[in-house]
């Protein structure tokens, strides 16, 4: 038997990327750079695989995929690859491949090892975007930065500008000019805003999103941190390449500066992040960043798609301004051509897309084998309201998440003050939940902590809040049994709940659904092996929202799935829908977008393109609900079909109007009149 099977699957391209360098030794650099569904993750988890049975030690293997989902998808493919070869020591062997996460996860980890070489304090929190948010308005009302009447940006806009600057390495007055312009005026301010966040953030012992990447690219610029780092793998892989940001790509330089043992992967005709400052020049230029210059490797050859699909697929993205070098090709049959299916409205959308996927399901194709694609989160909703109607489960990804709930946030901020003191957003948060306590006598006990040397000890010192009485010392109690790791973990979180369901039946009158939600969270909790571990990795990649009350799905259960084409990235399903593909929505604006933007949209429309086995349908409403995303506002609008699908690539694709006017019968069409004017007098005001 030949020792090394798996390659039997390959195609000769793949095959040379997976042996590239032949055995375990790190080799040199490798870019793979090819077209969607040409195999490339697939490649990648045969590399893994070829690896570990060659020897090489999983535990020195960095794995960095662009979402956590994507890494357990990564280690299972790479074990069935493995056990073919290594039987049961595959599983064994992919147990200690446990450098497998997004890079913001992988960084998180690293600082935590390296926090006292750094001067960081271990005991970080996190803080997702919106807690970020809230401490960027804490600190804007304390510098006086808020009036409504000096149109300050909001947080939210002042959050993005920093987060920009941060990640794409770009001094601010370049990212206002570019992204920002009606913000210059007021670049004095942000930075005196901006150095106050990050002070504020340091003396609560605090992390963002982007300090995950940003301490760790500041570790890396010294030497002997660097190597220490770079030593601890041999092999570093990377999937989706062109979403990386400047951070990231230099951060991965850094690590294996010669190149050795780097393995990348990506589609520049798939880059969809740069609004958060991703840059296709990473994946451009990564060849070029090493002497001798990385190998790169094409592939050609689509497994994915069906031809008809494909062709679309080509077609769309052959009209961008860029040109992409890849033509795909797929020995797949035809296949019926990609639909555009012309309805009234999202309810027709809706009612389309729930009876087809029945269909669908009588035909064979399950739930989980199909998926709705959309340009934002809160397209789906009308759609999520016909699913829930007819009884059709179904999982959202990259939506609003099960933790954005407010008592959701309210248990996670319990605990995110129990493991750091310092950390106000969340003391701010759950010492409000108590009776009497407001904004100002927080305030006073936030800055006693702060002052304390000891944030822990200081609670009990504080100044009560005059009102909150019995209701305070409980919380006291609470915090202070937590912090002693009494109770233990899992356990804890229960005896947090059970401190919050009082206070969550005072606030909240659906208390019921709420308090099922607060099981759910401590079920999730059950499968971390720390509080830590939880909160971070909860806050970095959270679990999706479900349509069932009680939170997922049982695994065995069949369900579809309901995706932003964003998170829809790298996966695929027999059947896909992508709805309200129209000017408007996709691109997204009809104004205001600059040439990059809408170049942008379109391979977001490739992306969701090409994520169609067998049929794809694209839905084109007449009219959809602007859910003020755009310059417009919200409204209503009369839609027209994407621009990305002009009239001369109509022969790529099928057309159909629903629900079909039917003729009626005995009397020919043509009596009717010819158009109903008073139907569209109607209409306008509809
Ligand atoms: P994307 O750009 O969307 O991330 P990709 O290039 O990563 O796509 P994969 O997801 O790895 O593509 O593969 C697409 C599909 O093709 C998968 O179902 C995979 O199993 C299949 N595939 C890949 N290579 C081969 C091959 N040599 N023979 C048969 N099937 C293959
Ligand atoms: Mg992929």
């Amino acid at each position: 038997m030949n020792a090394h099977v798996y390659l039997d699957n390959l195609n000769p391209a793949q095959r040379r990327a997976v042996s590239h360098g032949g055995d375990a030794e790190p080799a040199p650099p490798v870019l793979i750079i090819a077209g969607a569904g040409s195999g490339k993750t697939n490649t990648l988890a045969h590399r893994v695989a070829h690896l570990l049975v060659c020897g090489a030690d999983p535990r020195r293997i960095l794995l960095m995929t662009f979402s956590r989902r994507a890494a357990s998808e990564m280690r299972r493919r790479v074990e069935r690859i493995a056990r073919k070869v290594m039987g049961d020591q595959a599983g064994v062997a992919v147990d200690a491949l446990n450098w497998a996460g997004t890079f913001h996860g992988v960084g998180a980890r690293l600082l935590r090892d390296l926090a006292e070489q750094i001067g960081l304090d271990p005991a970080f929190t996190i803080h997702d975007r919106e807690d970020a948010a809230d401490l960027m308005n804490l600190v804007r009302h304390e510098l006086g930065f808020s009036k409504t009447e000096t149109r300050f940006p909001t947080k939210g806009t002042c959050l993005s500008i920093y987060s920009r600057c941060v990640n794409a390495e770009q001094p601010i007055e370049q990212v206002l000019g570019l992204s920002y312009p009606w913000c210059i005026g007021w670049a004095d301010e942000l930075k005196q805003l901006f150095a106050a966040y990050v002070e504020a953030k340091q003396q609560q012992n605090v992390l963002d999103y982007d300090d995950l990447l940003l301490y760790w690219a500041q570790a890396m610029t010294d030497a002997d941190l660097a190597a220490d780092i770079g030593s601890r793998f041999d092999h570093i892989m990377v999937d989706e390449y062109q979403d990386t940001n400047r951070l990231q790509s230099s951060i991965l330089l850094a690590l294996k500066p010669d190149g050795r043992g780097l393995t990348v992967v990506g589609d520049d005709a798939q880059s969809i992040y740069s609004f958060r400052a991703a840059t296709v020049r990473n994946i451009l230029d990564f060849p070029l960043a090493f002497s001798p210059p990385a190998e790169v490797i094409t592939l050609d050859q689509n497994y994915r798609s069906t031809q008809a699909i494909l062709s679309a697929a080509n077609a769309v993205i052959d009209l961008a301004a860029e040109r992409f070098t890849k033509n795909l090709w797929t020995d797949r049959a035809a296949g019926a051509a990609p639909e555009l299916v012309n309805v009234r409205d999202e309810a027709d959308q809706a009612s389309f897309i729930a009876e087809t996927v029945l269909e669908n399901r009588e035909a064979g194709t399950t739930l989980k084998q199909q998926a709705v694609l959309f340009r934002a989160s809160h397209h789906s909703g009308p759609l999520e309201v016909e699913l829930t109607r007819r009884n059709i489960p179904f999982v959202k990804f990259g939506g609003l998440k099960f933790l954005d709930a407010a008592h959701v946030k309210d248990l996670l901020a319990l605990l995110r003050f129990v493991e750091n003191p310092r950390d106000r957003v969340s003391a701010f948060r759950v010492m409000q939940l108590l009776p009497g306590v407001g904004p100002t006598s927080a305030q006073r006990v936030i800055e006693h902590l702060a002052q304390a040397p000891d944030g822990a000890e200081a609670l009990r010192e504080a100044p009560a809040p005059a009102r909150a009485g019995s209701d305070w010392v409980s919380f006291v109690e609470t915090v202070e049994e937590l912090r002693s790791g009494r109770s233990g973990w899992p356990a804890e979180i229960e005896r947090a709940r059970l401190w919050y369901e009082p206070q969550l039946e005072r606030i909240h009158e659906d208390a019921t659904t709420r308090q099922a939600d607060l099981l759910q969270l401590e079920q999730i909790a059950g499968g971390y092996p720390s509080r830590e571990r939880f909160l971070t990795e909860l806050t970095l990649d959270p679990p999706d929202a479900t349509s069932d009350q009680a939170g997922v799905p049982h695994l065995d259960e069949d369900y579809l799935i309901l995706s932003t084409i964003h998170s829809a990235k790298g996966q695929e399903w027999k059947s896909v829908f992508v709805m309200n593909v129209v000017d408007g929505c996709i691109p997204i604006d009809l104004g205001a977008g600059s040439k990059d933007e809408i170049e942008e949209e379109r391979r977001l429309l490739y992306v969701a393109m090409t994520r169609a086995k067998d049929d794809l349908h694209l839905m084109v409403p007449q009219r959809f609900f602007t859910h003020g995303q755009s310059s417009i506002g919200d409204r209503h609008v009369y839609a027209a079909r994407t621009r990305f699908i002009p009239n001369n690539l109509l022969k790529h694709f099928g057309n159909r109007a629903w629900p079909q006017v039917a003729p009626q019968a005995g009397r020919p069409a043509s009596t009717g009149p010819k158009i109903d004017v008073r139907a569209k007098m109607r209409g306008m005001w509809r």
